[in-house]
């Protein structure tokens, strides 16, 4: 089977090798396993079920919610000499019969619908009329409540498929999907056991930093100066510091140009057009920009801000190297730029669930600043990727300095934050290891704590900076909600029961330690 699919790989795309991930799917539809596959975009999905749908007796179906996509794809497929079809919207009366009749005569090996098209009455007419032996789901997130782009019409699929007389595989497709979105998907399709594949993340060509603590004006204007020919994105939280850099770049010379949503449309439209076609170099913008741009050889971004969450910040970053070359992505990370996009947060939604899930995932990109562990790394197993080796390149990778033992210092937090029993947040339980006299502190009696004062010739913001870092590497953990809570995390048992130590790197803790005397 899997040498029929190398064959017609090569004769029908012209593609010389199947790329990571791509054989695995095909051979768990051709064994008709239900399947969910999350793969960035570009990742190359569609092969994933066209190959199977050429291989398998009958019609395929693809579910997909883009109808401009449906016919560039229909278009696609015909060019390559396979026969396919859509249904949405776009049709008139007469093409729609069109299709149908082709479908009477089984004559299309691929249709795509649109899943608003897709009720009961589509449903028992296809499955009437048509051979299935697939159903490809894509942008399958949309089934769920958890994901960003919640469609109903999704939650009636997993009903009908449900009720066709021989179900046949489904095969989900998404980009985004954090491993709750990925089971909610899972569930909410009624998908068999499926086999699921996370692949393709690892974007080896970018070489990910983090630099905190710096100035970031001069910091900036040294990254530049030594990308003197070279395109690329700043990212900047709010509209006012995309002025104030821009402005900042344009003083020295530089030909960089803004973008954001307080421009008017000819202004925006006329930014793009200039940086898509090299007139400007460097692009200052809010997250506005970004969508639909896609220009292959930008060589950097930074983030002059961190963005909400990883997903953001990987998305943004990943802008830069879409052409395979080498590129460099830089976050300049300040703990107090967390609160300008909580306040976003707050301002953004009321929504009490919303919010929480906004938060928590604030946090996770606070924890991507500031572990020592490998930059890719963390985002790929961030979106559930597996096995993935160091990339050597990242700002973590190349810091060779030395790590230092503080396991007795992580084993003095720890039990702190044990004692406060999961109903503190990180500021109250770093004020009780610096022995403060906050009010609030003595009014709950924590001054009576045994841990109470541990840490009293630390600075707060070190001490809360060190919280941080044992909840980044995953000894403690940061509830969701309003007011989040500190509370302990099972890897915290064995450091302090003394069978594990705690090592962080000299570079950060002594950067940490600047800030205030040691212990
Ligand atoms: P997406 O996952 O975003 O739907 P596509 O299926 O459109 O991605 O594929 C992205 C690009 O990768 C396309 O240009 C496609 O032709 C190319 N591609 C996909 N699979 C392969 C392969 N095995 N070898 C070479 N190029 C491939
Ligand atoms: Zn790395």
């Amino acid at each position: 089977m899997m040498e029929e699919a190398q064959r017609l790989l090569k004769q029908v795309y012209g593609y010389d090798a199947f790329r990571k991930g791509q054989s695995e799917i095909i051979e768990g539809l051709l064994g008709s396993h239900d399947t969910l596959a999350i793969l960035p975009t570009g990742g190359g999905k569609s092969v994933c079920y066209q190959l199977p749908a050429l291989m398998l007796p009958g019609t395929t179906i693809v579910v997909s919610p883009l109808i401009s996509l449906m016919k560039d794809q229909v278009d696609a497929l015909t060019r390559l000499g396979v026969p396919a079809a859509y249904l949405n919207s776009s049709l008139d009366a007469s093409a729609y019969r069109e299709v149908m009749r082709g479908l009477t005569q089984g004559a299309y090996k691929l249709l795509y619908v649109a899943p608003e098209r897709l009720d009961g009455t589509m449903f028992e007419t296809l499955a009437s009329q048509l051979q299935i032996p697939l159903i490809a789901i894509d942008e399958a997130h949309c089934v769920s409540q958890w994901g960003h782009d919640f469609r109903p019409s999704y939650r009636q699929l997993a009903h009908w498929i449900g009720r066709l007389e021989h179900r046949p595989p489904v095969a989900a497709f998404t980009a985004t999907a954090t491993p709750e979105v990925s089971r909610d998907i899972a569930d909410m399709l009624g998908l068999r056991e499926p086999n699921v594949f996370v692949t393709g993340f690892a974007r080896t060509n970018l070489s990910l930093s983090v630099v905190t603590g710096v100035d970031k004006r001069k910091f900036l204007r040294d990254f530049l100066r030594q990308r003197p020919d070279q395109s690329g994105i700043i990212y900047a939280a709010t509209r006012k510091e995309v002025e104030e850099v821009c402005a900042d770049l344009q003083k020295l010379g530089l030909a960089a140009d803004k973008y954001h949503g307080g421009l008017s449309d000819n202004e925006r439209a006329s930014a793009q057009e200039n940086f898509r076609f090299d007139d400007i170099r460097i692009m200052v913008a809010t997250n506005a920009f970004g969508m639909g741009i896609d220009k292959p050889n930008v060589r950097f971004v930074v983030h002059w801000q961190m963005p909400s969450d990883v997903e953001s910040y990987y998305q943004e970053a990943g802008r830069a190297g879409r052409d395979g070359e080498e590129s460099d992505c830089l976050l300049m990370f300040e703990p107090q730029d967390v609160q300008v996009q909580r306040f976003l947060i707050e301002r953004g939604t009321q929504d009490p669930q919303r919010r929480s899930i906004q938060s928590s995932k604030l946090y996770t990109m606070m924890h991507f600043a500031r572990t020592d562990r490998c930059l890719l790394q963390y985002i790929v197993s961030y979106f559930g990727e597996a096995d993935v080796t160091p990339c050597g390149k990242c700002s973590n990778c190349l810091d060779q300095s030395e790590k230092v033992d503080m396991t007795e210092e992580a084993r003095k937090a720890l039990s702190c934050v044990g004692r406060l029993k999961g109903r503190f947040g990180v500021t109250m339980a770093a004020k009780v290891l610096k022995g403060s006299r906050d009010k609030r502190l003595l009014e709950l009696g924590l001054d009576r704590q045994s841990t109470y004062g541990l840490f009293s010739n630390w600075a707060e913001k070190e001490i809360s900076d060190w919280l941080y870092w044992l909840v980044a590497e995953g000894y403690m953990r940061i509830s969701d909600g309003e007011y989040p809570t500190v509370s302990l995390a099972q890897e915290a048992l064995p450091v302090l029961e003394g069978s594990k130590t705690v090592m962080r790197k000299r570079s950060t803790a002594a950067k940490r330690r600047a800030t205030g005397p040691s212990v």
